[in-house]
């Protein structure tokens, strides 16, 4: 069993490091908050007062923090982990960051001696305190084999995408494949409202024709043909359009860089960017069809 720092004990990273703890793993949790802090308490882990009180004795070191910018201070900063970290500790950052800044700090990392995992996951809240989340893991194979324990622990799947920042890139684009999807499905129910055709109907076709695709069948964004969809719940959420605008603009911001043509891309970031500059980002992102719909100001 590892001594593990775990950085960022927020929706995600609070019931994560919990898995860790239950798996029999020593947790030393640094957070700026202190409720999280004592929330990780309460279920075992061992409170630090710094990100390098966290990291001076652990054998790894996971950070769920909320994007590049405080990665890049988590990791970098003046209390940052690679000042404090002994050599050869093994780093997951499982935040959903920019590639770039990912690949800097493999960089970084790799000079100092340490070995580096990005693994964001997918899954949400409920698959972290299930412990049910996919991690997608850019970096060496070795690096990737070490960290198994500790995904298995947080998660049932754990994919190697590939080297330094392709767990980024494969997050980013599965996300950019759901933010246009679930933009396609809205579209689709709202014309069929304006056609007459009955919401579970078109759920019966659509399912088994070629339109079928986990934005609807396993997260539909009308209520009733999917019990368990946010839909059903007014659209409590799930995963906020919020975090969906963030995923989105950070596909963006690497299509640029990579000169790639990603149009639909770039038009499902513009409808979440005006959905949540309506005051809607903590609806969930299926919300959408709302505003698909004209209603606007009345969701
Ligand atoms: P969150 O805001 O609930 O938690 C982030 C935590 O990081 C906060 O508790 C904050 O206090 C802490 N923090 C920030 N800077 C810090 C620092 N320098 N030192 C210590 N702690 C610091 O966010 P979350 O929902 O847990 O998401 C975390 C990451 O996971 C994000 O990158 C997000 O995109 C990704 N993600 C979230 C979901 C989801 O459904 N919430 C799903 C998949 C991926």
């Amino acid at each position: 069993m590892a001594t593990v720092a775990f950085i960022g004990l927020g929706n995600m990273g609070g019931p994560m490091a919990a898995n860790l703890v239950k798996a029999g793993h020593a947790v030393r949790g640094y957070d700026r908050v202190d409720t999280s802090m004592a929330r990780l308490t309460e279920r075992g882990a061992q409170a630090t007062t710094s990100i390098s009180d966290a990291v001076a004795d652990a054998d790894v070191v996971i950070t769920m923090l909320p994007a590049g910018a405080h990665v890049r201070e988590a990791y970098l900063g003046e209390d940052g982990a690679f000042h404090a970290a002994r050599d050869g500790t093994l780093f997951a950052d499982c935040s959903t960051i920019d590639v770039a800044t990912a690949r800097a700090l493999h960089g970084e990392g790799a000079s100092r001696g340490f070995r580096m995992l990005d693994a964001p996951v997918s899954g949400g809240v409920g698959g972290a305190e299930a412990g049910t989340l996919t991690f997608m893991a850019g970096g060496t194979k070795e690096a990737f084999e070490a960290a198994q324990p500790l995904f298995a622990a947080m998660g049932k799947t754990a994919v190697h995408a590939g080297g330094p920042g392709n767990g980024q890139a494969a997050k980013i684009c599965n996300n950019m494949i759901l933010g246009v999807s679930m933009i396609a499905v809205s579209e689709a129910f709202a014309l069929g409202e304006k056609l007459g055709l009955d919401h579970q109907t078109l759920f019966d076709i659509a399912s088994k024709s070629s339109g079928q695709c986990w934005s609807l069948t396993s997260y539909c964004p009308v209520p009733g043909p999917v019990p368990a969809s946010p839909a059903n719940r007014d659209y409590a959420a799930g995963f906020t359009a919020a975090m969906m605008l963030k995923d989105l603009r950070l596909a963006q911001d690497a299509s640029r860089a990579a000169a790639a043509n990603t149009p639909l891309g770039a038009e499902a970031a513009a409808l979440y960017g005006l959905f949540d500059s309506h005051g809607h980002g903590n609806l969930d992102f299926s919300a959408i069809i709302k505003f698909l719909r004209g209603a606007h100001n009345n969701i």
